[in-house]
């Protein structure tokens, strides 16, 4: 199908762990892969020359901001995407905006996580997603950009995301997305996508790929994926 896989390792595996999974996936075909490691592994990962993403960044440039990571610090590695807007992050919507901006400012492509917190009506699916990307995409000028819609209430939840409503969707989005004029935009989806429901999602034809949290920690779960992608 050749579509997407970000892979996003959250706050998991240790450096044990990290090498066998670095060694599980040695000379496979990874050119349609995203690997978001915690960070302090992207180097491992940059080292094999897997195309790495970071899983959040600072709304700051530089300075007294313990424990954050700049884009300025991101974009002088090889690292191309930044996952933005994560709803584990709790960022308000202006912060999401601005991480966006520093983005388009530093060749870092953005993945930006949109979604409802609750499952509700399609009408109101829809505007609450036009309303988050009117104010995140404002003034910003974007060659490529990856829109990942990440049902709040799905993510994590081991349930099978309901296919009419993703087509519904996923339909609605890449219409809606024409409007921000942006040469490529791609449209993932996130939220509990598995070996065993990955196909399904992805043979929806305005899906561009997955977001996957924790099916991507299992490595033989993610090279089964791959396959399928
Ligand atoms: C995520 O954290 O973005 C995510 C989609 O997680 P999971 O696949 O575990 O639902």
């Amino acid at each position: 199908m050749n579509k997407l896989i970000v892979a996003n390792m959250k706050m998991n595996l240790n450096k044990q762990e990290i090498d066998s999974y670095l060694k599980e996936i040695e000379n496979k075909d990874l050119s349609n892969v995203i690997f978001c490691p915690t960070s302090i592994y992207i180097p491992y990962f940059l080292k094999k020359n897997l195309t790495v993403g970071i899983q959040n960044i600072s709304r700051f440039i530089n300075g007294s901001h313990t424990g954050q990571i700049s884009i300025k610090q991101i974009s002088s590695l090889k690292i191309k995407y930044a996952i933005i807007g994560h709803s584990e992050t709790k960022n308000e919507i202006d912060e999401i905006h601005d991480k966006v901006k520093l983005c388009s400012e530093h060749n870092i492509i953005p993945i930006i996580c949109i979604g409802e917190k609750e499952d509700t009506k399609l009408e109101i699916k829809e505007k609450i997603l036009e309303e988050q990307l009117d104010i995140i995409l404002k003034d910003i000028k974007l060659d490529k950009v990856i829109i990942a819609y990440e049902p709040v209430w799905m993510i994590g939840s081991n349930k099978n995301i309901d296919t009419f409503t993703l087509h519904h969707i996923s339909n609605f989005l890449k219409n809606l997305v024409k409007k921000y004029k942006m040469n490529d935009i791609m449209l993932l989806y996130g939220g509990s996508v598995n070996r065993l429901n990955i196909k399904e999602i992805l043979s929806i034809d305005s899906i561009d790929g997955v977001l996957v949290g924790n099916a991507s920690l299992d490595v033989y779960q993610l090279l089964e994926m791959i396959e399928v992608a």
